[in-house]
């Protein structure tokens, strides 16, 4: 299997470091606020990174994804809510568990919470070993990395040493390439923030530690095999992970670096929290579209270019899985007809394509492409009479390899097994369609009636208000 490694910027063939076991380490949601679809677009393209690894390249995963829990936006927000800050981001742990198993995202083995009290000493034991070998100061109370101890921070980023400002330092968990500065480890405690002591003072942990230490921790020392996230993580994120555990252990941190390109709004403006642009998956659930759509859109484009996100790309995806879902069914209905073995030739050649171009840094708008040339030879091969009930089991078995990977149709036959649209959906649905129809949006009041007709859920307007009732 070849995978872009972002630290060499090119495809390299991939197999783990020592046995059949893959050790992979995910940077996950920092738990300020429900994860938006931006955040899922990465996540999504990961779970198929992960598949790709289990079932065509036939390793075993072992993977750890985090939740940052504590950092200065957590605090803030758990602050401004009035929450204490664990039980603030309880909440959103919570929701993201919930979105990730509406889109079908296999659990991974492990995830972490960075306040969790062995996690902290573990990044406290970190620190101190970076104290050991020279790689720190402290400044009224702080911790920081000082950079220029380590001779090739910067090589993920590509960073120009010229303009790194060697003594100048920074507190704040984000800032950019061109302000390269020793970043902190361990952030001394300022009132009303939450603290701990555990070696190197009473303070918090900056950021970017707890996915260096845990990292280490969980997936049993360095180097692991490959470090995953966003493409926004490579600076500072991962140039400090870099710094951090391999000016602790002296070791390579983590052999390849995956990252997963931006989803953008319709404009080209990245989709984000901060910005206040972010649509979550029961934003899109209000709309009257399913999560299995929602994960097909994710997927039409290459994880490393950027992904832009429109309600039209919705309707695009929800078009081809009709498509998808009604060949399937058909197929099933095929009762008759002798054994074709020309055309299940023709179907071992469609499931070697797949493998194929998923192999190559895991191609999946290549392999849906693959996929559904299939759709079209099913549905031609029924019309002609060129497929019989003799052929069925091994035409079904290779969409359900795809699927594997994909993990598309297995995620709408669940959908579809569930009886009703929940009523706090159909609450939430109708709430949009009004907001939509005050907006004189109508194409999209419509479009969130028809959605849920096709659910069974049928909306009727009286001077009084919206009503619903199932079909
Ligand atoms: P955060 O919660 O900001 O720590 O982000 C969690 C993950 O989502 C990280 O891997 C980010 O790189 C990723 N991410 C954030 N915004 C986007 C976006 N618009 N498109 C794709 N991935 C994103
Ligand atoms: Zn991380």
């Amino acid at each position: 299997m070849l995978l872009y490694n972002t630290l060499t910027r090119q495809e390299e063939p991939f197999s783990p470091l020592s046995g059949n076991t893959v050790r992979m380490y995910t940077c996950g949601l920092t738990v300020y606020a429900r994860g938006h679809i931006g955040n899922f677009r990465t996540f999504v393209a990961l779970d198929v990174l992960r598949r790709a690894l289990k079932y065509v390249a036939g390793f075993e995963v072992r993977q750890v994804m985090n939740f940052t829990d504590v950092d200065d936006r957590t605090i803030e927000e758990s602050k401004a809510a009035g929450v204490p800050l664990r039980e603030y981001t309880n909440r959103y742990i919570e929701a993201f568990h919930e979105d990730a198993a509406s889109l079908g995202l296999e659990p991974v083995e492990e995830y972490p919470r960075a306040t969790d009290d062995a996690n902290l000493r573990s990044m406290v034991e970190m620190i101190q070993a970076l104290e050991a070998n020279g790689h720190t100061y402290s400044s009224d109370g702080s911790v920081y990395f000082k950079i220029s101890t380590l001779p090739d921070y910067g090589k993920l980023a590509r960073l120009d040493h010229a303009g790194i400002k060697p003594g100048s330092r920074i507190d704040s968990d984000l800032y950019d390439k061109d302000d390269a500065r020793d970043f902190v480890l361990w952030k001394a405690t300022t009132r009303g923030e939450p603290t701990w002591d555990f070696g190197v003072g009473p303070g918090r942990p900056g950021w970017h530690i707890e996915c260096s230490a845990m990292a280490n921790r969980f997936l049993d020392g360095t180097p692991i095999d490959i470090h995953a996230g966003g493409v926004d993580l490579v600076f500072p994120h991962h140039e400090n992970e870099i710094a951090q555990a391999e000016g602790a252990t002296g070791q390579t941190f983590s052999r390849f670096w995956v990252h997963v390109e931006h989803l953008l709004l319709d404009k080209g403006t990245k989709m984000s929290k901060s910005l206040g642009n972010a649509f979550t998956l029961p934003d899109v659930l209000a709309r009257g579209y399913r999560p299995s759509a929602l994960r097909f859109a994710l997927l039409m484009v290459h994880y490393r270019k950027q992904l832009r996100f429109s309600w039209a790309s919705l309707d695009q995806a929800e078009e081809a899985l009709k498509r998808l879902m009604t060949c399937l069914a058909r197929l099933g209905g095929v009762t008759g007809g002798d054994a074709h073995p020309e055309f299940i030739d023709h179907v071992e050649t469609a499931r070697r394509h797949f493998v194929e171009r998923i192999s190559q840094d895991v191609n999946v708008p290549a392999g849906l492409g693959t996929m559904f040339e299939l759709v079209r030879d099913v549905n031609v091969a029924i019309d002609s009479g060129e497929l019989g009930q003799p052929d069925v089991g091994a035409v079904m078995a290779t969409f359900d390899s795809f699927d594997q990977v994909l993990g598309i149709i297995a995620l709408r036959r669940v959908e579809e097994a569930e009886p009703d649209v929940p009523v706090q959906e159909i609450e939430r649905s109708i709430a949009e369609r009004n907001h939509a129809r005050a907006r004189r949006d109508f194409s999209t009041a419509d479009s969130i009636r028809e959605s849920l007709e096709t659910r069974g859920v049928l909306l009727e307007d009286a001077p009084t208000g919206t009503t619903w009732k199932r079909k």
